[in-house]
């Protein structure tokens, strides 16, 4: 009788996980939309490649939370919260070469090291990242660097960055991401064909001229599906979960470090960022 009344119990339990499984993999989809993550241009919410990218994406996070939940982790942490965005930055690089090495449909990147139009734009990014390049940062040279190339950057539209023209301050002398291990998944899922035209791209809008850039669709369709993950994360333990400036964002954090801890508390203390993108094409 008591095994019996066991097995109902673990029945139970497991119809709930399922259930909570997914009501997550759903809550992917609805955060792309909720939290306003741009998708591609033309491209509709019921997309079945958007909707298969945010199931993925789902499975994923809920990996994560498995690993968190065995280890007995607590969200209210930053060593935990960063971690969990790296490994899900890990799981979207493998998926990303997937896509480029072994996809059915035919991707050949032209970006490569040392290229760096797709650098001079603001990037969008989920508050956890921020943090995460903000304490990656917080105590060597890259951080210092920031600082003084961030200044002119601070609080810029799209548009008047475009025409500003200078690049992200993580970008260091040789034109290489000081901070790739840990860039955004904005710069990850951002793989263009031709670099020429993103330079053409990027002189136009210097020049204040309406400027679209070609990328391919399905990273980029990824890339929306794990932004919607980092953000559902924050929303699933009460954290502030809009989409912010990478700039302005890890600029506020290095002024007052103790704003990760009221974050982590609930508050809403970052400004989401405005949207004034015009230069966003897939190909
Ligand atoms: S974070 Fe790195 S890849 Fe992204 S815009 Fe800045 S320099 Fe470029």
């Amino acid at each position: 009788m008591l095994e019996r009344g066991m097995r109902v119990g673990e029945a139970k339990r497991k119809k709930e996980a399922a259930a909570v499984k997914a009501a997550r993999a759903k809550r992917v989809l609805t955060a792309i939309e909720e939290v306003g993550i741009p998708i591609p241009t033309g491209m509709e919410y019921s997309d079945p490649r958007l909707v298969d990218a945010a199931r993925t994406a789902g499975k994923l996070l809920d990996l994560a939370f498995d690993v968190m939940e065995k280890s007995n982790a607590r969200a209210n942490s930053v060593p935990v919260m960063t971690g969990l965005a790296m490994q899900l930055h890990g799981n979207l690089d493998y998926l990303l070469d997937h896509i480029v090495n072994n996809g059915g449909s035919p991707v050949s990147v032209g970006c490569h090291e040392g290229c760096a139009w797709c650098c001079h734009q603001n990037v969008e990014v989920s508050i956890l990242e921020a943090i995460l390049i903000a304490v990656e940062t917080a105590h060597d040279e890259r951080g210092t660097k920031f600082d003084e190339r961030s200044q002119s950057l601070l609080s810029l539209s799209d548009r008047e960055r475009a025409v500003q023209g200078e690049p992200c301050p993580f970008l260091d002398d040789r034109n290489k991401c000081s901070i790739y291990k840990v860039r955004p998944v904005a710069c990850r899922s951002y793989l263009a064909p031709d670099p020429r035209q993103c330079e053409s791209s990027f002189r136009l809008a210097k020049e204040g001229h309406e400027s679209e850039t070609q990328f391919y669709a399905e990273p980029q369709i990824s890339g929306t599906a794990f932004k919607a993950v980092l953000d559902a994360m924050a929303f699933d333990f009460g954290y502030q979960h809009d989409l912010v400036d990478l700039v302005s964002t890890v600029a506020t954090i290095r002024k007052d470090p103790s704003i990760i801890e009221r974050w982590l508390s609930g508050e809403k203390v970052f400004e989401p960022k405005s949207h004034d993108s015009h230069f966003v094409q897939t190909t």
